[in-house]
């Protein structure tokens, strides 16, 4: 069983239910490597105000949890609104229970072990919950975005990495050490390139923005795909995921095979997935969801021809609905979950 993550400064004021339900104004902030975001949301995910700040993570967590909280501050004051807690995502693995930074790959070190669920809590007098990044947008997705009333779901965010999480029996499944879902990191070529994460040929290494950049100035070089060269205007270094989808629209058949190359790859990590965990609904998210039915129709094909212990046809696979704000709302969906445990533990 996993834990429920501690609140901490819970005050034991009057809890805002409707229904059974957490009512009000709740906090979602979104930790990145390069940028933080903070939106305040009602209960149905309405943002009612929002904002982003640098990380600058090389200054320490310290600072950046200040500057986070002045921001709330500044929102709460400037739309005359309060919240009632804080669920926060963060790149990489968290303690729930302790509130602790146990390891983000992409940030300093001095980040690690680092109790961020109290520095918030003593800043701010309010409840924190913590997450893993991807897992929040899981849940942000479930609650408000394409997942919702979605009993079984896999949420798979492509772009610079691979992240994903997933919702079994109408709950988001933690998983040890919460970890459940990390998609990106399960192997598909046994003796494929170096992941980052130390092992080789893991889904990540074959199927993202930068890999498939990679390929298209490749093919670029090889004067395979003139369209591109054209859209950017001979600089390889100008290519991008949405740059190659225009290319393959407008005629370079080798960019196109590329597109579909990835997205089989990933239509085959996916189709492990739906086997393993039977989700009927996928939704995919991240900047690789510019190429729309370039992505999407692959995957598809995929599960069609791989997914063959129950049928196939009953899986959806969509882009996710609230796009680049999913992060911040499944905050605001984690703040929502913890603010009703707090409810349920004060009145038991
Ligand atoms: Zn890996």
């Amino acid at each position: 069983m996993v834990a429920m993550p501690q609140y901490i400064n819970v005050s034991s004021g009057r809890r805002h239910l409707v229904n059974g339900r957490p009512s009000g104004t709740f906090a979602g902030v979104d930790f990145g490597g390069t940028k933080i975001a903070a939106v305040l949301a009602d209960e149905r995910g309405s943002i009612l105000a929002e904002g982003v700040i640098p990380t600058q993570s090389n200054a320490g967590p310290s600072q950046a949890v200040r500057r986070t909280c002045k921001l709330l501050e500044d929102l709460c004051r400037d739309h005359s609104v309060d919240y009632h807690a804080i669920g926060i995502g963060l790149p990489g693995l968290v303690d729930r229970e302790t509130g602790t930074i146990v390891f983000l790959p992409n940030l300093p070190e001095d980040w690690r072990g680092f109790p961020i669920a109290r520095e918030f809590a003593s800043y701010t007098g309010k409840p924190v919950a913590l997450l893993n990044d991807a897992r929040m947008a899981t849940l942000g997705e479930f609650t408000f975005g394409s997942g919702h009333a979605s009993k079984n779901m896999l949420f798979v965010t492509v772009g610079t990495g691979i992240g994903g999480g997933l919702v079994l029996d109408g709950r988001l499944h933690y998983g040890a050490f919460g970890a459940a879902g990390e998609i990106g990191h399960h192997t598909i070529l046994p003796e494929g390139p170096l992941c980052t994460c130390g092992s080789r040929g893991c889904l990540e290494t074959l199927v993202s923005g930068p890999a498939l950049a990679a390929v298209g100035r490749g093919l670029m070089r090889e004067g395979l795909a003139p369209r591109l060269c054209e859209i950017v205007a001979g600089d390889p270094d100008k290519v991008t995921a949405s740059q190659m989808a225009q290319a393959a629209e407008r005629g370079d058949i080798a960019v196109a095979k590329a597109i579909r190359r990835s997205a089989e790859y990933l239509g085959i990590g996916i189709a492990n997935a739906v086997t393993i965990s039977a989700v009927d609904n996928v939704i995919i998210g991240g900047g690789l969801v510019v190429l729309g039915e370039l992505l999407l129709a692959p995957i598809r094909d995929v599960l069609r021809s791989r997914v063959r212990m129950f049928p196939a046809e009953v899986v959806r696979v969509s882009c996710s609905f609230l796009g680049a704000k999913g992060g911040a709302l499944g905050g605001v969906a984690l703040a929502m979950e913890e603010y009703m445990a707090s409810a349920c533990s004060l009145t038991s």
